[in-house]
């Protein structure tokens, strides 16, 4: 038996919650597929196009009247925790019980330390929200100092968030007495609520979002799993991808992942964190390996008949 931490991409959810639905009753098979082999799993998620969703909708209503305060980020991302766990539940429950398997689920709304002093605060590039015109964001940043608006890519004014690496998870034993009970988990959503820990011990939230392909290799690390599996929209990792030499790969050593990032293979932003979060893993343990793979082909993908491996 080993324990997989399964990282599910925040595209592959739709645009609504009825699609959202919809997609995770179809990855559920996938899922408890794994359990039926003989696995522990612990399921995270990505949460872009739910979490701008959610702020988008706070900023609007905030902007229009005094009814509805405006909603800071770290907030925005546990409601996205919330909805998306709730539909993974009742997803994953449905399976189970189909398949007689003696199995609880239970998502735990998930704080994500990062370091105060992380480079990236310096420069935040993560756009999220609203778009303004450059009179309004003037404006914003003056009433919070603290807020950075800039353009975003000819499009309009946007707040702009940093995206600091994951240093601990505040509900990591919480995670694992779940897992001791039978629990599949659903924790670090969306990278996690980011908090830093303060002199006296209190985590505070921090504007930031936290990739959730490095949450979840942290989460991984943390709860000592044998697996990491990043399912996304793609059956394997590629070199020269989107060209006509393009070669999809079954296997690769940390060495050779860690050439082709150099040589630029891996897009920023979509599979070169998943690729940074894969060799982090698995340089993390002996042992420890790391698969990225389409969500269909997950119970395959383990038999080692899809996906990359990724391994020291
Ligand atoms: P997720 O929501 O799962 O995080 P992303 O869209 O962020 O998904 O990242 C996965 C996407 O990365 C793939 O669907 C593919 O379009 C793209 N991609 C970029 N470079 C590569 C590559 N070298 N090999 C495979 N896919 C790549
Ligand atoms: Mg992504």
């Amino acid at each position: 038996m080993s324990r997989i931490v399964i990282a599910l991409g925040g595209n592959a959810l739709g645009n609504t919650p009825a699609e959202q639905m919809e997609r995770l009753s179809e990855a559920a098979p996938s899922l408890v597929g794994l359990i039926k082999q003989g696995h522990e799993i612990i399921v995270s998620h990505g949460n872009g196009p739910q979490v701008g969703m959610i702020k988008l909708a706070f900023d609007s209503a905030s902007a229009a009247g005094d009814k509805v305060a405006s909603m800071a980020l770290p907030e925005c991302t546990a409601m996205s925790q919330g909805y998306i766990g709730a539909h993974l539940q009742n997803a994953i429950l449905r399976e189970v019980r189909k398949e007689g398997m003696p199995w609880y689920a239970a998502t735990v709304v998930t704080q994500v330390v990062v370091d105060e002093k992380d480079p990236a605060f310096q420069k935040p590039t993560k756009p999220i929200g609203a778009f303004y015109d450059e009179q309004t964001a003037r404006a914003r940043m003056k009433a919070d100092p603290s807020a950075v608006y800039a353009e975003d890519a000819g499009r309009g004014w946007r707040q702009m968030v940093a995206s600091p690496k994951p240093v601990d998870i505040v509900e990591k034993e919480s995670i694992l007495n779940l897992l001791d009970h039978e629990f599949i988990v659903i924790a670090c959503g969306g990278g996690g609520v980011p908090v830093v820990k303060k002199g006296n011990g209190d985590y505070v939230t921090v504007p930031a979002v936290i990739d959730k392909d490095f949450a979840s290799a942290k989460l991984a690390e943390l709860v000592g799993a044998d697996y990491l599996f990043i399912l996304t929209a793609v059956d394997r990792v590629a070199i020269r991808y989107g060209t006509p030499q393009q070669e999809d790969l079954a296997e690769l050593t940390v060495e050779e992942a860690k050439r082709y990032c150099d040589e630029g293979h891996f897009a920023p932003g979509s599979m070169l964190p998943k690729v940074q979060a894969a060799i982090s893993f698995a340089q993390s343990g002996p042992g420890r390996r790391a698969v990225i793979a389409s969500l269909e082909k997950a119970p395959l993908a383990m038999k080692g008949e899809s996906g990359t491996m990724i391994h020291a």
